[in-house]
């Protein structure tokens, strides 16, 4: 298959392009193309491109652009709100989520939250990489983290907020026992309009007072992903897998 790679420059057919440091060392030394290799190019705003490889060496590699082979098109506007939690795992949730379509990765500061500080670009990167092997136009935005109050006062009323919500109402039981647990997401989902997010605690959970704040909102709908207790990455993916196929681009 012919890789494709995304870049933010304006791409239209005869133009030459030279690529940035990163994707230079990307296509010369990951992907080892030499002059006259193909390649696409592409981004939402001007679609994908046939290219070649017109210049490959030390200081520089360029790229120039053929016929257009896809138009620009809208896609899936699904957002993901997550608590960071491990390394490896926070990898895993922003590569799977754009694979899945998100196109809004938010990340959000909760009392429980583990790790407090973010390498916004090296996330951004791993989203790039992750919509050039999934076909994507688009390559999806990773915010800054910010404040789960921050996010909740700021929010867009018409977006319904689908919060992945394992806890019962019992301060007492484990996972807050049986009562005052969230519908099954299917069920809940069923007449949310458009637009959607998705939110994913850390791994101790959201805190009571973040749960009871969550709920009383008007645009939040709680939901349950079953009996067992999904690590953030898995409730991250099974979560954005049901609501691409029941309200989404799957359908
Ligand atoms: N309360 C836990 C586990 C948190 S799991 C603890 O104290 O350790 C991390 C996040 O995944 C949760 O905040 C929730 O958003 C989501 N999650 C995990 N399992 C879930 C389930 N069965 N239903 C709904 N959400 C779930």
């Amino acid at each position: 298959m012919t890789p494709r790679l995304h870049l933010d420059a304006p791409l239209e057919e005869g133009a030459n392009l030279s690529l940035g440091e990163g994707q230079a060392h990307y296509v010369r030394n990951v992907l080892r193309r030499v002059v006259g290799d193909d390649l696409k190019m592409f981004n939402a705003r001007d679609g994908e491109f046939a290219a070649v490889v017109s210049r490959a060496d030390r200081k520089a590699v360029e790229i120039l652009l053929g016929a257009r082979l896809r138009p620009p098109a809208p896609e899936s506007d699904l957002w993901l709100l997550f608590a960071p939690v491990k390394r490896d795992a926070v990898d895993r949730i922003v590569e799977k989520a754009t694979e899945l379509g998100v196109a809004r990765l938010m990340p959000i500061e909760t009392e429980r939250t583990q790790a407090h500080r973010l390498n916004i670009d090296r996330l951004g990167a791993i989203a790039t990489e992750a919509a050039e092997q999934s076909g994507r136009l688009s390559a999806p935005k990773v915010d800054e983290l910010v404040p789960l109050a921050r996010a909740l006062e700021n929010w867009p009323p018409p977006r319904r907020l689908i919060y992945c919500d394992e806890q019962g109402d019992d301060a007492l039981a484990d996972w807050g026992g049986d009562t005052g647990r969230a519908p099954p997401l299917l069920s809940a989902i069923r007449s949310l309009k458009p637009p959607h997010a998705v939110l994913i605690g850390p791994e101790g959970g959201f805190s009571p007072a973040e749960r009871a704040r969550l709920r009383a909102l008007p645009f939040v709908c709680p939901v349950s992903l079953g009996p067992r207790i999904l690590r953030a990455d898995t409730a991250a993916i099974a979560a954005l897998a049901l609501v691409q196929a029941a309200l989404g681009d799957w359908r």
